[in-house]
C-alpha cells in the first residue's frame, strides 16, 4: 500500500488474489523463491497520456488516457478500454491485474492489460466521440500492435468506438493490421459471437455450477444488473435457457417487470436509441421503475448476475440476497462484489462464480477473433459459440479441480485464482528474471 497510495480498488483486487494463494505458496516454494508475487503486482508498464480534443462548441477539452501493460508471460497484453469519468490509475490497475489471471484461465495465449480514459461518453455527439477516440488512438497507437498489445471494449466502449479507434490506428500506421483491436464490426474483421460472448459466457458458467447441484436456469427467477453489453446478452441467454429475468438497471435506477423483461425493448432503448432504462416503463406500463440502482438486490430471485460495475454488491446487499434465498451468483462485471459480500456468499453456501472465471467468455472470444484475423478467415456464429461453450466448461472444471486439490472444494474464488496464477507464474519462472 505504501507503493500505491490511495489505489483502493487495486489493493482490493490484489488482496482477493493473494489471500487465496496461501495453499499453493505453501505447497510450491518455487513461487516465493522466485519472487513471483513481488513481480506480479508490479505492472510491466503503465502509460498515462494527455488526450486533447475539441467539443461541438469549439472549446478544447482535456482528458487523461491510460494503458497498463501488466503481464506478457503467456502472450501479448490483452484487455479492454473503459471510457467512464471514474477511471483513474487504481481502476485501470485493478482491471489489468485481474485480467492476467482471467486470460490465463481461458487457455488462450494472451497476457494481461487494460486501458481507458476518464472521458464521459454520456450526452456526447457522434462527432465528439469520434474526435475524442481519434485523439486517444493517436497516442495509444505508439504502444500497441497485433503481437504487442491488443485492446478491446469495456464500459463506454462498444462497436462504434472500436470502429473509430481502428480507423485512426490504420490511418496512422498504414497497412491493415486487423488483429490490433478486437470487438470490431463483422464487416471488417470482427468475430461473430463477440458481442454476445461475455453475457452468454456468464450464463454458460453459472449453468455448469447449477448442473453440478442438479439444478438449471429453467423455471428460475433471475436479476441482471446493468443494461449494457454484458447484461443484455446475459438476459438473452438466461431467457433462452428457460429463466424469467425480472429486473435490470442502469446507473440511474432499475426496472422490475414481474412478467419477465422484454429484451427487444431493452436492446432498442440501450443499443440503438442510447436512452435511459426508465423509458422502459412507458412502453410496459405493468413494469415499475425505481430511482437509484442499488435497490435492485432487494428483489427476491434464485440467481443474481451483477453485470454493471465494480463494488455494486456490498455486504448489506449480499445479506438481503441471501435472506431472500438466492441460490447462485455469477459475476458478469469485474469485481462487482466487495470482499465482505463474497465472504457472505461463501459462508452461506451460495454458489458463487467469481468474475475472472465467470466473465472470461468475452476475452476468450476476443482471442478467437485474433486467431481468425491471423488466419484471414471467419468462423460461423455456431462455431464460435460452440468454442465459447467449451471454454467456459473448461474454466469451470479447472477451477473446481484446483479448489479441491488445494483444500477448498467448491470454492471457485480460490480455484480460479490458483488455476490462473499457476499458469502465469510457471511461465514467468521459465522465462527468467524479467
Ligand atoms: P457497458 O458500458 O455496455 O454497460 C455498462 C452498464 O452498467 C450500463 O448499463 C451502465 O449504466 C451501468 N453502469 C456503469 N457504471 C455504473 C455505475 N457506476 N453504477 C451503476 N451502473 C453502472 O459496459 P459492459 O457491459 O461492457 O461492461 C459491464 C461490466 O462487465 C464491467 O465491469 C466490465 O469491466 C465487465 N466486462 C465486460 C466485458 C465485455 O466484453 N464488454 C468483458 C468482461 C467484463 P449507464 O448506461 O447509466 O452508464
Amino acid at each position: 500500500t505504501n507503493r500505491n497510495p490511495g489505489e483502493n480498488e487495486f489493493h482490493q483486487a490484489v488482496k482477493e488474489i493473494l489471500d487465496s494463494l496461501v495453499p499453493v505458496l505453501a505447497k510450491y516454494p518455487k513461487y516465493m523463491e522466485n519472487s513471483i508475487l513481488e513481480r506480479l503486482v508490479e505492472p510491466e508498464r503503465l502509460i498515462i497520456f494527455r488526450v486533447p480534443w475539441i467539443d461541438d462548441q469549439g472549446k478544447i477539452q482535456v482528458n487523461r488516457g491510460y494503458r497498463v501493460q501488466f503481464n506478457s508471460a503467456i502472450g501479448p497484453y490483452k484487455g479492454g478500454l473503459r471510457f467512464h469519468p471514474s477511471v483513474n490509475s487504481s481502476i485501470i490497475k485493478f482491471l489489468g491485474f485481474e485480467q492476467i489471471f482471467k486470460n490465463a484461465l481461458t487457455a488462450q495465449p494472451i497476457g494481461g492489460g487494460k486501458g481507458g480514459s476518464d472521458f464521459d461518453p454520456k450526452g456526447k455527439s457522434d462527432n465528439e466521440i469520434m474526435r475524442f477516440t481519434q485523439s486517444f488512438m493517436t497516442e495509444l497507437s505508439k504502444y500497441i500492435g497485433p503481437d504487442i498489445d491488443v485492446p478491446a471494449g469495456d464500459i463506454g466502449v462498444g462497436a462504434r468506438e472500436i470502429g473509430y479507434l481502428f480507423g485512426q490506428y490504420k490511418r496512422i500506421r498504414g497497412g491493415y493490421e486487423a488483429g490490433v483491436l478486437t470487438g470490431k464490426g463483422i464487416g471488417y474483421g470482427g468475430s461473430l459471437t463477440r458481442t454476445e460472448a461475455t453475457g452468454y459466457g456468464v450464463v454458460y458458467f453459472v449453468n455448469e455450477m447449477l448442473k453440478d447441484q442438479g439444478e438449471s436456469f429453467d423455471g428460475s427467477t433471475v436479476i441482471v444488473s446493468g443494461s449494457g453489453n454484458v447484461s443484455i446478452y446475459a438476459i438473452e441467454k438466461a431467457t433462452q435457457l428457460g429463466a424469467k429475468v425480472i429486473a435490470c438497471s442502469d446507473s440511474n435506477g432499475y426496472i422490475y417487470d414481474e412478467d419477465g423483461l422484454d429484451l427487444e425493448t431493452i436492446k432498442r432503448l440501450k443499443e440503438v436509441e442510447r436512452k435511459r432504462i426508465s423509458e422502459y416503463v412507458k412502453e410496459h406500463p405493468n413494469a415499475e421503475y425505481y430511482e437509484g440502482c442499488s435497490g435492485i438486490w432487494s428483489i427476491p430471485c434464485d440467481i443474481a448476475l451483477p453485470c454493471a460495475t465494480q463494488n455494486e454488491i456490498n455486504e448489506e446487499a449480499a445479506k438481503i440476497l441471501v435472506a431472500n434465498g438466492v441460490k447462485a451468483v455469477g459475476e458478469g462485471a469485474n469485481m462487482p462484489s466487495t470482499l465482505d459480500a463474497i465472504e457472505i456468499f461463501l459462508n452461506s453456501h451460495v454458489l458463487f462464480g467469481p468474475a475472472k472465471a465467470a466473465n472470461a467468455g468475452g476475452v476468450a472470444v476476443s482471442a478467437l477473433e485474433m486467431s481468425q484475423n491471423s488466419m484471414r478467415l471467419a468462423w460461423t456464429f455456431e462455431e464460435v459459440d460452440a468454442k465459447l461453450h467449451v471454454i467456459m466448461e473448461n474454466i469451470y472444471k479447472n477451477s473446481m479441480n484446483a479448489a479441491a486439490e488445494f483444500g477448498h472444494p467448491g470454492n471457485l474464488v480460490v480455484g480460479a485464482n490458483i488455476a490462473g496464477f499457476r499458469k502465469v507464474a510457471d511461465a514467468m519462472i521459465a522465462q527468467g528474471v524479467i
